[in-house]
């Protein structure tokens, strides 16, 4: 169409706009907000499935270290393989660091000899575990171990919110 026409296309919509009953203006401009209101919402509903697949993305990033979808599967003690938490039982990934002491303390030192580990699972609830023994506490930190031979420290308890964590690099994955 020319643009010649653009005048007379706009007279004719104000006048047909003109003509109409208020109500059907009224029910024009609903339809209006209604169709408005469907779009902002199915805009939403997409930002929202975009939000949930960027924060699965960065996830994906973040497994680089095979460890961390240990969560999909059962961890066993080192030593006795002992299952400690199954698959799929309730756990959080943190990526927290902590100064771990070693499983095997060098007899010659007198303070306890640590490393720093970090990523852990957290655990709200300690029922969530399989098996899994607690230490009492040394110098207020209580730590995790293995129930049947006691290897650990194996993660510790957070002494302020409670939460168990787990270090996956002190437990072996349970071959399927
Ligand atoms: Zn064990």
């Amino acid at each position: 169409m020319s643009s010649g026409s653009t005048p007379a296309l706009s007279a004719f919509s104000a006048v047909s706009t003109a003509n109409l009953q208020p109500e059907a203006v009224c029910l024009a401009k609903l339809d209006k907000i209604y169709l408005d209101l469907l779009h902002a919402t199915t805009s939403q509903i997409k930002q929202k499935d975009e939000l949930i697949e960027s924060f699965k993305q960065s996830d994906f990033v973040q497994s680089g270290n095979s460890l961390h979808s240990a969560r999909y599967e059962t961890l066993i003690c080192e030593i006795c393989s002992s299952i400690v938490i199954r698959k799929g039982a309730d756990s959080t990934w943190t990526e927290t660091q902590f100064e771990l002491p070693l499983p095997r303390q060098n007899k010659n030192v007198d303070h306890t000899q640590k490393e720093s580990v970090s990523g852990f699972w957290s655990i709200i609830d300690m029922y969530t575990f399989e098996n899994v023994g607690f230490t009492h506490a040394v110098d207020g930190i209580k730590y995790l171990t293995c129930a049947d031979c006691e290897f650990g420290p194996i993660g510790y308890v957070d002494s302020s919110t409670k939460l168990c964590l787990l270090a996956p690099v002190r437990l072996k994955v349970k071959e399927e």
